[in-house]
């Protein structure tokens, strides 16, 4: 079967790059959206790190989209930005709040698999449940790439390579593009400073929590020279002393199903009403609050051939908190005595080197193929990362097809 298009995997870059190219009209576009494999975790810890299917782990996330824009993956203009920001949120007016110190976390987070259903009821897509085995690359502009998965061989004009920070790099090695060596993978890590009282600084950021229709707009600050990012949560009944209750924290960065069931075995009202904080934006103000922060932990895991994950014990996750706490940026912190706990970022990227990346893509060997997903993503910065991925994917699948 011969198509414009193949877009191999079904998360939340693919969606994107399907998105851009129904710009271009009368495409004939090809979903190999993964089979149905289940979760991959993290090493030694019940927390989503892969996950074979329709959707991929855009089934999971949270949906939070930062606004600074501050680091921007590669191609990222704002007009694209925007023009998804609208498709998705279209009476959020996020495009307003670009530059601003803020994330929007939406009553609904954008779910692939629905939207590749809608997609493919409306005849712009055609999706085969099924994992790609290889690629066969046709070399020069205009040569037919081909597709190889367990029963059948596809072949399109071009290949969008979006099967995640874990698998890309495994299809790629199978397909002879790069070699299959072990490699890391960087992710964010989640931190926990202390806490503050309130005072005219925590009261002034607070104030700026906005709930609209779609979604909350939250303030954080950076640190450092941008290299982290910070923000304040209502520390209530048994949260609010110092590390009380910080294992519960643990569920923070579990999918919100997850914080409900976690709690039901373990009831803690102080992380019932984090929780409702981080959701819904409710009860902001309080006389404490935690000060949390997100950062990078770069090369933090190694990944082996078959999309394996294990700790780096040359570099492990937990240094990365040690940068973070030195640069607080809020005033009479009572510290944690636990600085080096954190939790997973579940922001697993970069897992293809940038002398990798470098061979595909236009006016490079691999021309007609194109790599958009968070494994080719190098330098993140502290902000959550995937729908400025999403915004580039989206991007270059417009340009590359209007040029057709
Ligand atoms: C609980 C949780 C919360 C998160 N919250 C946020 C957040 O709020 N904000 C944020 O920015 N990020 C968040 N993330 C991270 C975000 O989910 C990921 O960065 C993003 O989903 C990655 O998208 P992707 O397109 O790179 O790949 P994936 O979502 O990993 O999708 C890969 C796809 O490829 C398919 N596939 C794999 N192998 C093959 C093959 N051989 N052939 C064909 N298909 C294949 C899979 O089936 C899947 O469809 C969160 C993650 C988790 C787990």
């Amino acid at each position: 079967m011969h198509y414009d298009d193949i877009i191999i995997g079904s998360g939340l870059s693919a969606l994107a790059v399907a998105l851009g190219l129904r710009e271009a009209q009368r495409r004939r576009v090809l979903v190999i959206a993964g089979a149905e494999s289940g979760l991959r975790t993290y090493p030694g810890a019940n927390v989503p790190a892969a996950r074979g299917g329709r959707g991929g782990m855009g089934e999971y996330w949270h949906g939070v989209i930062p606004l600074s824009l501050h680091h921007r993956p590669a191609g990222l203009d704002d007009d694209s930005w925007v023009r998804l920001a609208d498709h998705f949120y279209p009476s959020a007016d996020l495009g307003g709040h670009i530059g601003h110190a803020q994330y929007f976390v939406p009553r609904r987070p954008i779910r692939p698999a629905d939207h590749f259903a809608a997609l493919a009821s409306q005849g712009e897509v055609e999706i085969a449940d099924v994992d790609a085995v290889r690629i066969e690359p046709g070399q020069g502009v205009g040569e037919t790439q081909g597709v190889i998965t367990a029963d059948r061989q596809f072949s399109a004009r071009r290949l969008w390579v979006c099967a995640g920070a874990l698998a890309t790099p495994a299809l790629l090695a199978r397909s002879g593009l790069i070699d299959g060596d072990a490699r890391s993978v960087s992710d964010h890590i989640i931190g926990y400073a202390g806490q503050v009282d309130a005072d005219e600084a925590t009261e002034s950021m607070m104030a700026t929590v906005r709930r609209g229709p779609e979604g909350v707009f939250f303030p954080f600050r950076f640190g450092g020279a941008h290299d982290h990012f910070f923000t304040l949560r209502p520390a209530r009944f048994d949260f609010a002393k110092v590390d009380a209750g910080i294992a519960k924290r643990a569920v923070f960065g579990l999918p919100t199903s997850r914080i409900v069931s976690g709690l039901a075995g373990n009831i803690s009202p102080g992380l019932i009403a984090e929780a409702f904080y981080n959701k819904f934006g409710l009860f902001a103000h309080a006389p404490r609050y935690s000060v949390y922060f997100q950062t990078l932990a770069a090369d933090a895991y190694l990944l082996d051939a078959d999309g394996g994950l294990a700790l780096n014990p040359d570099r492990g996750a937990g240094g990365a908190t040690a940068a973070p706490n030195a640069t607080v940026p809020f005033a009479n912190v009572a510290r944690t005595r636990q600085p080096e706990l954190y939790i997973p970022g579940i922001h697993l990227h970069g897992s293809l080197t940038q002398p990798e990346c470098e061979h595909f893509g236009p006016e490079r060997e691999f021309c007609n193929i194109h790599l958009v997903d968070a494994a080719a993503l190098r330098d993140i910065g502290p902000e959550h990362h995937s729908f400025a991925m999403m915004a580039a994917a989206y991007r270059r699948a417009i340009t590359l097809a209007s040029q057709d």
